[in-house]
């Protein structure tokens, strides 16, 4: 991979990459700064057990890119980051955090981290001890919190954008939407699809996490192997990223999808047009899933303000039915109509910046 890390940033238009090692914390983390045209890279830190250190170095550098255009498209002032430390999540510890703060400190508020997949706000209160250039740091230090409820809301929004272009109606009254992956946002995606009387199917791999959904609300557990078997209304992607492939797409029977994961086309051009080709509608990722981001964006702004947050999280609908528009005018799909609008934001930006 060594030869191939300065390949992949100029294919996917990186500024920096920094490899962070501590042995005695056992810390090795990446930090992929994608775009600062707009503001600071934010974006959070995600622990996880990866295979290889290739296969972490590649999420780094997709999420960090993503985390450009999603910020991009939702108006924020903002440039697109994100971290992964490699190893087993059940080891972190104060030391691990701290001396990771460290090493974001050292970048100068050029990025600014936040939680993902396995770091929560109580991993965030430890770097907070390190560094100021860290968000979703609990309430009661003056933080936001956990920026979940916020994502799973956007998702939720732009759900009933994509009911309202597919059958005429937002209403979600009736409709089988299947959540795959009730962790932080999957929960809370739950809540707003049972609140809104949607029969609700969930799927995952950690027995404690199904409990406690299924004790929480009314809903119907699948099996993960039998997820594609389920003839549903909705599939709301909200665990890990590429499930929609080659493999999944001939089996999926329904004409939305819309979730919070990242990175959900395993190949975004191929998989955006057998989509299309299927008839299913596709929420973009990064733009569905821009709650948390919106909310984190509020709290590092330094005015933070809820009932704001959540009117700003609720353009996603309207967000979301300008990409479908845009997708049918010029016949391309609508993660490319979505990335068309963020790369224009930031090449506009970038010439209003080279300006006096
Ligand atoms: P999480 O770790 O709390 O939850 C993920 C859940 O998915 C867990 O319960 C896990 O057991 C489950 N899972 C993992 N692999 C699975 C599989 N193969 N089948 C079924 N379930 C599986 O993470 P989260 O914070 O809820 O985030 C979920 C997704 O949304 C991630 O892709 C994340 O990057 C994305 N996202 C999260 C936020 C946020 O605010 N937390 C914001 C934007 C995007």
């Amino acid at each position: 991979m060594s030869n191939k890390v300065f390949e992949l940033m100029k294919e996917m238009e990186h500024e920096q990459v920094v490899f962070c090692h501590d042995p005695k914390s056992n810390l090795k983390a990446i930090i992929a700064i994608h775009n600062t045209t707009l503001g600071p890279a934010l974006g959070g830190t995600r622990m996880w057990n990866y295979a290889s250190d290739d296969e972490a170095v590649v999420d780094a550098l997709r999420l960090s890119r993503g985390m450009s255009y999603k910020a991009a498209i939702s108006g924020l002032n903002l440039g697109g980051g994100k971290a992964v430390i490699i190893g087993d999540p059940s080891l972190k510890s104060e030391a691990l955090w701290r001396r990771y703060g460290k090493f974001v400190n050292s970048l100068n508020g050029k990025y600014i981290t936040a939680e993902d997949v396995n770091t929560s706000a109580s991993d965030m209160e430890y770097i907070h001890l390190e560094t100021k250039h860290v968000t979703g740091i609990p309430e009661y230090m003056g933080g936001s919190g956990d920026p979940s409820p916020f994502t799973a809301y956007g998702v939720f929004v732009g759900m009933k954008a994509c009911a309202h272009k597919q059958w005429g109606s937002d209403n979600l009254s009736g409709k089988k939407i299947l959540v795959q992956g009730v962790g932080h946002v999957g929960q809370y995606l739950v809540g707003h699809l049972v609140e809104a009387g949607a029969k609700v199917y969930i799927t995952d791999i950690n027995a404690e996490r199904i409990k406690e959904t299924s004790n929480k609300f009314p809903v119907e557990f699948v099996e993960p192997a039998d997820m594609l078997s389920l003839d549903i209304d909705i599939y709301a992607p909200c665990a890990l990223g590429a499930t929609v492939n080659s493999e999944t797409i001939p089996l999926l029977k329904c004409p939305i999808i819309a979730g919070a994961a990242n990175n959900q086309l395993a190949e975004e051009k191929i998989h955006g047009r057998q989509l299309i080709d299927k008839g299913i509608i596709y929420a973009p990722d990064f733009l569905i899933n821009a709650g948390g981001l919106i909310n984190v964006a509020a709290e590092a702004s330094g005015s933070y303000n809820r009932e704001k947050v959540t009117k700003d999280v609720e353009k996603i609908y309207n967000r979301i039915l300008d990409i479908f528009s845009l997708s049918e005018k010029e016949n391309i799909t609508t993660q490319e109509a979505a990335m068309r609008i963020a790369q224009k934001r930031i090449d506009d930006m970038a010439n209003v910046k080279s300006r006096l």
